[in-house]
């Protein structure tokens, strides 16, 4: 078994790969792959290609000839996410609820803040991550659509994190006692898998993911790089919020790469503050603030790695290279700015989830599948 350790120096990987091998030769599982935004300008790296080469059909590609049942994007829950926090972040707003909202799709930072401010845990954003969002509607609504029993879907994650290995295994995330994630990949892992199958991944043709949980917008591949997660709900919380067209969605100064960015946005006749940290040590700085009762913000997005997960532990090794890390950054919003769509709420395949299943967003059933809830953990 291969064991390598985490940079955020919480946790250890654990190799699935023969797991996933085990899964597709399963005649009696149906094995569906999502793959997170950050994966595609990063896993050209491990076949020689240059930093921020974006493989997004590539990676498609592939996972059809390894012989996935269904090949999906973990964007298309990042817009789902969106949905859910926009909603979230509007209703905290609008009924004198608790702020500042914190985002929680980094399950590193979920972990940090579990242990170390217990007496905030009703801050953070209740949204399960978009890995988890996936894992629950593949086990629910794909599951019916497609006439399979869930116990026999077996959903693989390709995350650039080791964390989302045990994001995966939390009770919490449960439903009907299922785990909706059965094994995560890390982006070496699922290169290593690749090499073994003899893959020539950088020759690859694209090709699209499959529908039904495979469209994606611009928003949604932002998530991959800090300060997206926060770009994308402020695209979506602005139109809702005014009611009007946002004409330019790029908003530069929630970008960069320094480690505590803030910035004000005007969302029709208010500003909203809002404070974006990477890294454990400058997240602690702006959770300090709250507690202290000093915070100005809004909304605070945190992710636990450098550049966010662009820079996650289970990349391909940057070894604190700023310039890979800034080069996978500029090809996500290269990928972004080329997406016919960039807003979540335009994504019609999510729209079509709700309007079939899900009812509206951050109601009875998507509190249900789509939200959990946080304890205080004890210190690793
Ligand atoms: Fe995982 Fe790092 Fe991304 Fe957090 S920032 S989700 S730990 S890769």
């Amino acid at each position: 078994q291969c064991v390598a350790v985490c940079p955020t120096g919480a946790l250890t990987e654990v190799n699935n790969v023969r797991n996933v091998v085990d899964a597709l030769n399963d005649p009696s599982k149906h094995v569906v792959a999502q793959v997170a935004p950050a994966i595609r300008v990063a896993i050209g790296e491990v076949f020689g290609m240059e930093p921020g080469s974006i493989t997004t059909g590539q990676l498609a590609t592939s996972l059809r000839r390894l012989g996935f049942d269904g090949v999906f994007d973990t964007n298309f829950a990042a817009d789902l996410t969106i949905l859910e926090e926009a909603s979230e972040l509007v209703h905290r707003l609008e009924h004198n609820g608790r702020l500042p909202i914190l985002t929680s799709c980094c399950p590193a930072w979920v972990r940090f803040f579990e242990h170390q401010f217990p007496d905030l845990l009703d801050v953070p954003s209740t949204c399960k991550s978009p890995q988890m969002m996936f894992g629950a509607i593949a086990k629910t609504y794909y599951a019916k659509k497609i006439g399979v029993d869930p116990k026999d879907i077996v959903v693989v994650s390709i995350m650039p994190c080791l964390a989302k290995k045990t994001e995966a295994a939390r009770e919490e995330m449960d439903i009907d006692q299922m785990h909706n994630v059965d094994l995560v990949l890390t982006t070496r892992e699922f290169g290593a898998m690749l090499k073994e199958a003899g893959t020539n991944f950088s020759k690859l043709p694209p090709s699209e993911f499959d529908n039904i949980l495979g469209e994606s917008t611009g928003a949604a591949v932002i998530f991959g790089t800090t300060g997206g997660v926060i770009e994308a709900a402020v695209r979506t919380a602005y139109e809702w919020v005014t009611g009007d067209e946002l004409e330019k969605v790029d908003f530069q100064q929630l970008r960069g790469l320094e480690g505590i960015r803030s910035a004000t946005v005007k969302v029709g006749s208010q500003y909203l503050h809002i404070g974006i940290a990477h890294g454990l040590g400058n997240a602690r700085k702006l959770l300090e603030d709250i507690r202290a009762g000093k915070s100005h913000y809004h909304a605070i997005e945190i992710m636990a790695c450098p550049g966010g997960c662009i820079g996650g532990g289970g990349q391909p090794y940057h070894h604190g290279d700023m310039e890979i890390l800034r080069k996978r950054q500029e090809a996500i919003y290269r990928e972004d700015a080329g997406m016919k769509v960039r807003k979540s709420h335009e994504n019609q395949e999510v729209l079509k989830l709700y309007e079939e299943f899900l009812g509206e967003p951050y109601g009875d059933r998507a509190h249900q599948l789509l939200h959990t809830h946080y304890s205080p953990k004890e210190r690793i």
